[in-house]
């Protein structure tokens, strides 16, 4: 559970976190220090809908490894949320809890990377997540994010507008799309379970601690 009292301010990472490396947590870092977020969570989605069950890590070894890797951090935490509920982990879901447990008076951004936005098309109900939260973009390497509000406007409302200082979108309902310039780490899951895979070093593309449980746990071991 997310402790409701004093967050005004709060940063929602979800991700599959297979698993979590210096990419997510240097980005994360930097968020929250230039939205002055009073927190910023990690919610590892428990069963990620657009990839299949056997793909992925168990939820409760990737929950361990977020953990590992925020340690104590004064504002990065990491949430169970979407493990407590059956089934799939829509997003749209976990924005509705949150946006009842909160109450409007609260500031939600969720942040994502621009490859994430650029398939929203594929969430469940993504139309009705611009009117829950704002979002905060992130542009990852090989993405180019200049047609983002064409994209927004075709996909998502006709009447997003582009903020006057070109820093994102307003949507309709009051909430924001904002883009965030963060240090380009060009560091994925993939390459992560790849490397491993093949016997190589991921020294320095994740914390220590979590390198050395997924030596431990013999993860990604095989595809
Ligand atoms: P995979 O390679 O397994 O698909 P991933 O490393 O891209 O995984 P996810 O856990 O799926 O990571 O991503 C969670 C969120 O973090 C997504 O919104 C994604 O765009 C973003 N993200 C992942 N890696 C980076 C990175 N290096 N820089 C910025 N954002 C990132």
């Amino acid at each position: 559970m997310i402790p409701k009292a004093k967050i005004r301010r709060l940063g929602l990472f979800g991700g599959t976190f297979n698993p979590v490396h210096y990419g997510h947590l240097r980005t994360a870092e930097e968020v929250a220090e230039a939205l002055r977020l009073s927190q910023l969570w990690f919610i590892p989605a428990a069963l990620p809908p657009h990839k299949a069950s056997k793909e992925v890590t168990p939820f409760e070894m990737r929950l361990h490894m977020a953990r590992l890797a925020v340690g104590r951090h004064p504002l990065l935490k990491v949430s169970d949320l979407e493990a407590r509920r059956p089934g799939k982990s829509y997003t749209i879901e976990t924005l509705r809890i949150l946006r009842e447990q909160f109450g409007r008076e609260a500031d939600l951004y969720y942040i994502l990377g621009l490859d994430a936005v650029l398939e929203i098309q594929t969430w469940k109900d993504y139309r009705d997540l611009f009117t829950l939260s704002h979002f905060v973009v992130l542009d990852r390497p090989g993405y180019d994010r200049s047609h983002l509000g064409e994209f927004l406007r075709r996909e998502v409302h006709v009447d997003f507008r582009e903020l006057p200082d070109g820093q994102g979108f307003h949507h309709p309902s009051g909430y924001q799309v904002l883009f965030q310039e963060t240090t380009l780490l060009d560091i994925s899951g993939t390459q992560i379970r790849r490397l491993v895979r093949e016997g190589r070093s991921v020294r320095y593309l994740l914390p220590e601690a979590v390198r050395r449980y997924i030596l431990e746990k013999k993860l990604y071991l095989r595809d």
